[in-house]
């Protein structure tokens, strides 16, 4: 008899997951509470693959071998807790897309820097003429890569949520980037809670198996400390540059001594600018360096990586104002290191939906930098409480024309305007690309 899957979720992953499924003689049904975009659609009808979309039939549920989640579905939905309930297995995408792969896989996670991680990894490897693919939460979801190529090398992006309900997935090499509260409706207002998901990503390593760390990051350290862990423990840091084994940031150059083969390249040479991405250059090194690849080849890629939009983007510079797009911060931890990378004074555009944001952290830097703050969502009421003691000039703007030519307005020459929202973009917006979209248009309108 066929094996056979449910999968819930009909957007990448739902749909990779059936895809994969299907092309391994799976018997498979996708189920979607909403509509599933017309692309996605076509995959599906072009491989007879079942599917409902408008609602979930939960027979079609109970009579499961096994189920597969996309990440977009909470572990607090009703489907999920229902289908829990008559005990039928549950896995993330990822897991499934597991079981059939062949390639090494570095996973990246962490709270901010994933993007930016993955990509660095994957220039490095590409560069150096290595087979790989790049997947997951960044472009295609790990199942369509899996169905469709057989690279030696995967680097996957993995937020919290696709780690929830793995089993057995574990990469050769894991990465955690930083932990800061994010995404906690999902997580029951726990941080904890979330953390205990980034940290699924080590759960099956073994001690041939590695796992790169923030050295700087408390909550990892005390995690690291608390946990039983098989895996070989290499960290970076900005602050310690004692030891073996470990890349570290002095006299202005990143350093590596791992296995005894030393590397450095000057911070000035870097392609991305800003300590985060001297953090995230560090981690993408130790990757490549634990792979051999050559110091040649690392310090030529780090040089020549194109940075990423939405990612503390510089759109123009107009009559002497540069306007830096940093859609994709969503969260205050982001915004700290575009506050902290900012030479100049600051005109910040910021707001959307509030995650429970707390901008205590954010306070000394706002103080030093920013002159005017331009607020872009539908409530404000937080951002203007905790700084309208610090910053004269607040205004409220519900669209992001309206946002520009104030910011326009405020912004003297050799001044900055700063997109970065520290909140996500549903109020007012598609997505943050869509957010940061509109930011750019608007200025090359000034
Ligand atoms: P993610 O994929 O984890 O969301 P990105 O690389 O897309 O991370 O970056 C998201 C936001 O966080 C951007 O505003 C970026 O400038 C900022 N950022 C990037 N790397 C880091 C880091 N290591 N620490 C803190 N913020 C970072």
């Amino acid at each position: 008899m066929k094996n056979s899957i449910v999968v819930i979720g009909g957007g990448e992953s739902g749909v990779g997951a059936a895809f994969l499924a299907n092309k391994n003689g799976y018997d498979v049904f996708l189920s979607e509470f909403n509509t599933i975009q017309k692309k996605y659609k076509k995959i599906l009808e072009n491989n007879q693959i079942n599917y409902e979309e408008g609602g979930h039939t939960l027979a079609k549920f109970f009579n499961a071998k096994e189920v597969v989640k996309s990440p977009g579905i909470s572990n607090n939905s009703e489907i999920i807790i229902k289908i829990k309930s008559k005990n039928i297995p549950i896995i993330s995408e990822i897991e499934f897309a597991y079981r059939f792969t062949n390639s090494i896989l570095i996973g990246v996670t962490g709270s901010n820097g994933k993007t930016t991680t993955c990509s660095l990894i994957y220039h490095i490897l590409k560069n150096s003429g290595k087979s790989v693919g790049l997947a997951g939460n960044i472009g295609n979801s790990f199942s369509f890569l899996t169905a469709e190529n057989n690279f030696e090398y995967v680097v996957l992006e993995l937020s919290s949520f696709q780690l929830e309900d793995i089993i057995n997935f574990h990469p050769f090499i894991s990465i955690i980037t930083n932990l800061t509260p994010d995404h906690l409706e999902r997580y029951n207002y726990d941080f904890q809670n979330y953390v205990n998901s980034k940290f699924k990503i080590i759960s099956n390593q073994t001690s041939s198996d590695y796992l790169i760390y923030n050295y700087d990051d408390d909550k990892i350290i005390s995690e690291l400390g608390n946990r039983n862990i098989n895996s070989i423990k290499i960290p970076f840091s900005l602050e310690n540059s004692n030891g073996n084994n470990l890349t570290y940031f002095k006299n202005e150059n990143i350093n590596s001594n791992i296995n005894n083969s030393n590397f450095m390249i000057p911070i000035e040479n870097l392609s991305i600018k800003g300590k985060h991405n001297v953090q995230n250059n560090m981690a993408a090194a130790t990757v490549a360096k634990i792979l051999n690849i050559s110091n040649e080849n690392i310090r030529e890629s780090l040089g020549n990586f194109q940075s990423i939009n939405h990612r503390l983007e510089h759109v123009l510079t107009i009559q002497k104002v540069k306007y830096i797009n940093d859609s994709k911060a969503t969260n205050v931890n982001a915004v700290y290191y575009a506050l902290d990378s900012m030479k100049s004074s600051t005109v910040w555009i910021v707001g959307g939906v509030d995650k429970g944001n707390n901008y205590d952290d954010l306070i000394p830097l706002v103080r030093e930098k920013v002159k005017a703050i331009i607020c872009i969502g539908i409530d404000n009421s937080k951002i203007i409480e905790s700084f309208s003691p610090f910053v004269e000039t607040i205004i409220e703007n519900d669209n992001m024309v309206q946002a520009v030519k104030n910011a326009y307005k405020i912004a003297e020459p050799k001044d900055s305007v700063l997109l970065s929202p520290a909140c996500s973009s549903f109020d007012l917006f598609k997505n943050y690309e869509d957010r940061g979209n509109q930011f750019k248009d608007a200025v090359r309108k000034l």
